[in-house]
């Protein structure tokens, strides 16, 4: 039988197939094949034991001396210890095992071993103690191990109950069954940019000879993650260039003229770019594509509005599409005060050539929403503003010309795909983010979508000052809510962003009259475990799905809830005399609504809120934003967050409270880049370094897997663009891909989990 990727483990490795099954989910010969080493080990260096590096994982080669077994002394059980001696002569290593069983049958004395492990000293001895090894001239003779001669030695991340020894076992059985593998590089791609094929790809990463055959291995086996991906958007984009769209061009004279002269300011240069680019696009008669990235207040929105109109003028109707009610309706707010006259159609008073903008959010009342539906329907209202559920699920347009997904990164191809399939002709779409998306990440994520950039802000926008307040500091924090007074004294409004809602019932802060941790009390468990965990730990942290509001649930109840907050405020002397409200997921809409609009009008100081607030909002006397655990939070995350202050004549000031000495060093350094600049695509840049891929492109953005395997998108630039060209040209010239059925195959397959991930939601 031909072994190939797909080949179950089972019947190449036979039963311990099982073991890895449960261990790491591996099912097929391509699980095993895509777990990469995690690094190289040179067995050739050092030859002489007294040069090991201690506390490094090693992997010598030596020979047995002699083997001793004996009573323990300080507890009961027997010792076995192996004495090993370097071939450069003269050095020795202890091998030391707590159950001799098994072992000292194989370390005999002349016995020639390979063993991995980490070197530890105990007084001036090295040693190993209970080491990974095989028997080189095993009298038995068995083959294990035989692979840790010659070339570099992979060391993998450790899996459960599967020795190392074990592990390259299995995986030498797994490359010697393979014959030849199907490859989805095109042989010229691979001449084109001297690539290794598919399977001296994967013999290259599991046992080179050379570093630089590792790295050619590995390098090749990227470029695959990347151009796989980006064939399916560019055939992705070709599908959707095929179906026509109805081109829309403005009227003279008509609705986005009326607005361009209504406006109260000029456009600056980069919008009327924008605005240029938003205009050939509807013009055209295949769908456009296009995400409009630009800071928060880069004046994204007025560029979609004017869009709108255009479509509008052209005879159809648009959608405006928010991640969530507030920004739903505040958006209408918004588009209806730009409009004025203009959005009063058909009204006493309004404009002649006026439409209608109608808003659709779950917590409208039955009546409100038949008014509105109806208005959608009859084509009546040009502009259709509401929620991504309640437009998709919902709606019927009369003619839909324009979908504009607003601050949402997680609009992934799925959901572009579904909303063409739901409208019969294909409208255009126009997805906005205020996420400054790095080169790589737009590439892979948004690979069939042409991108726009705001990179200045509207003139007269005020600064944004931020300041990391370390809450163990005695004074520190009590000197933070001064401040907050002060601000709200001088006529300015304060967000308070906590990392979780918390009970109503959740016991008072630890030392309540200074809010905040602090305190001799305070015995926090430590919120950053070591190693995998700590990485979960912070993935979880900096997660950007809008939903996942409680950034720090993990850490449980010593994190700050904004219940807990709202309690303490209302008690604190410098804040008690504040009109303080709550704003979190867990409210209706319509309480959240009503909080949000008592806010922007003024009459609430100071807002105590989850991440929420995170997207869009915008309350022009907001001047500050304290955030609570702000080490709980990602770097972009907080450089979102603190785009909601300062975006009146005032300067904006943003303090990131930390519990000093969590014993996290990297939160603190995320923080201190946030305070350090405000350019948002720097931070992304560092964000992208700091997280794992697939919190960065979250599920279904990957192109449907769940991460990448192999890419690293903050170190792949160049890869990622040369992948990126090739996959297109590839694309372009076999749009079927009929002269390439492994790719075809991959892609299927990319289908296929993207399907799965879907059902699971
Ligand atoms: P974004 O959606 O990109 O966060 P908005 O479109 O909400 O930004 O714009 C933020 C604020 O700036 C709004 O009050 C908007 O009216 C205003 N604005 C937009 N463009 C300009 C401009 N060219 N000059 C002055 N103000 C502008
Ligand atoms: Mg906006």
């Amino acid at each position: 039988m031909a072994v190939d990727l797909d080949t179950r483990l089972r019947t190449v490795v036979g039963a311990a197939a099982a073991k890895l099954e449960k261990a790491r989910g591996f099912t097929t010969v391509r699980d095993l094949l895509d777990f990469l080493p995690r690094t190289y080990l040179d067995p050739a260096r050092p030859a002489a034991f007294r040069d090991l590096p201690q506390g490094e994982d090693v992997v010598v080669v030596g020979t047995v001396r002699s083997a001793t077994t004996r009573q323990m002394k300080s507890r009961r059980g027997r010792l076995l210890v192996v004495d090993v001696e370097d071939e450069a002569g003269g050095g020795t290593l202890q091998l030391t095992f707590f159950k001799p069983f098994g072992h000292q049958d194989r370390l005999v004395p002349g016995a020639r071993v390979v063993c991995s492990g980490q070197i530890t000293t105990y007084g001036r001895q090295l040693q190993l103690t209970h080491p990974d090894y095989a028997v080189l001239n095993d009298p038995t003779g068995s083959s294990s191990g035989g692979w840790l001669l010659g070339g570099l030695v992979p060391v993998y991340p450790a899996t459960p109950k599967v020795s190392p020894i074990v592990h390259g076992d299995l995986l030498d059985l797994v490359l010697h069954a393979i014959v030849d593998l199907p490859d989805p590089l095109p042989e010229e791609v691979r001449r084109e940019h001297d690539l290794p094929d598919l399977l001296e790809a994967y013999r290259m990463a599991h046992r080179p000879q050379t570093e630089a055959e590792a790295r050619r291995g590995r390098w090749r086996l990227k470029f695959q993650e990347a151009f796989v991906v980006q064939a399916a958007l560019a055939r992705a984009r070709l599908a959707s260039d095929a179906v026509p769209a109805v081109p829309r061009e403005p009227v003279e004279g008509g609705l986005l003229d009326a607005l361009l002269e209504r406006l109260s300011f000029e456009l600056t240069a980069g919008q009327q770019e924008v605005l240029a680019e938003l205009r050939a696009d509807l013009a055209r008669p295949v769908p456009m594509h296009r995400l409009l990235q630009g800071e928060v207040g880069s004046g994204k929105t007025v560029l979609a509005l004017l869009a709108m109109l255009a479509v509008v003028d052209g005879g159809a109707q648009a959608a405006l599409l928010a991640p969530t009610e507030v920004l739903a309706a505040q958006h209408h707010r918004a588009i209806c005060a730009m409009l004025g006259p203009l959005a009063e159609g058909g009204l006493l008073g309004g404009a002649d050539n006026g439409t209608r903008v109608a808003l659709l959010t779950g917590s409208q009342s039955a009546a409100e929403r038949r008014t509105n539906l109806l208005a959608a329907a009859s084509g009546e209202a040009g502009i259709v503003v509401g929620t991504h559920a309640l437009i998709q699920e919902h709606v019927q347009l009369a003619d839909l010309g324009l979908v504009v997904v607003d601050e949402q990164h997680r609009f992934g191809v799925e959901q572009r795909n579904a909303l063409r399939d739901k409208a019969g002709t294909a409208p255009h779409v126009l997805v906005m983010t205020a996420t400054p998306i790095p080169r790589t990440v737009a590439m892979t994520v948004y690979g069939d979508m042409t991108t726009s950039t705001l990179r200045e802000l509207p003139r007269g926008r005020q600064p944004i000052s931020t300041h990391v307040v370390t809450a163990d500091r005695p004074g520190w924090l009590q000197r933070t809510w001064e401040r907050v007074a002060e601000e709200v004294r001088g006529g300015g409004q304060v967000y308070v962003v906590c990392p979780r809602i918390g009970e109503e019932d959740d016991p008072d802060l630890p030392g309540a009259d200074t809010v905040g941790p602090g305190g001799p009390t305070d015995v926090r468990p430590p919120v950053a475990p070591q190693g995998e965990e700590a990485d979960d730990l912070l993935s979880s942290a900096v997660d950007p799905d809008p939903d996942a509001e409680e950034v720090g649930s993990a850490a449980g109840p010593s994190l700050h809830g904004v219940h807990q907050v709202v309690r303490a405020l209302r008690a604190l002397p410098s804040t008690r005399d504040l009109r303080i409200e709550a704003l979190h997921g867990r409210m209706s809409g319509d309480e959240k609504d009503d909080v949000m609009r008592r806010f922007a009008a003024g009459e609430v100081d100071l807002l105590v809120a989850t991440t929420v607030i995170e997207v869009g909002v915008d309350v022009a006397d907001a001047t500050t934003m304290v955030v609570l655990d702000a080490d709980r939070f990602g770097i972009s995350q907080l450089h979102q967050l603190r785009g909601r202050v300062g975006r009146g004549g005032r300067p904006g000031l943003c303090l990131l409270v930390t519990q000093g000495g969590s014993g996290d060093e990297g939160a603190v350094t995320r923080l201190d880049h946030v305070a350090s600049t405000t350019d948002g695509f720097e931070l992304a840049r560092l964000d992208l370094e700091t997280r794992r891929e697939g919190d960065v492109l979250g599920a279904s953005q990957s192109g449907g897997r769940s991460g990448l395997r192999f890419l690293r998108l903050a170190r792949d630039e160049e890869l990622i663009v040369t992948a990126h060209a090739a996959a297109w040209s590839a694309v372009e010239a076999d749009p079927d891909l009929t002269g390439n059925p492994a790719l075809r195959r991959e892609l299927d397959q990319l289908d296929a989990e993207r399907a799965a991930f879907l059902e699971r939601g």
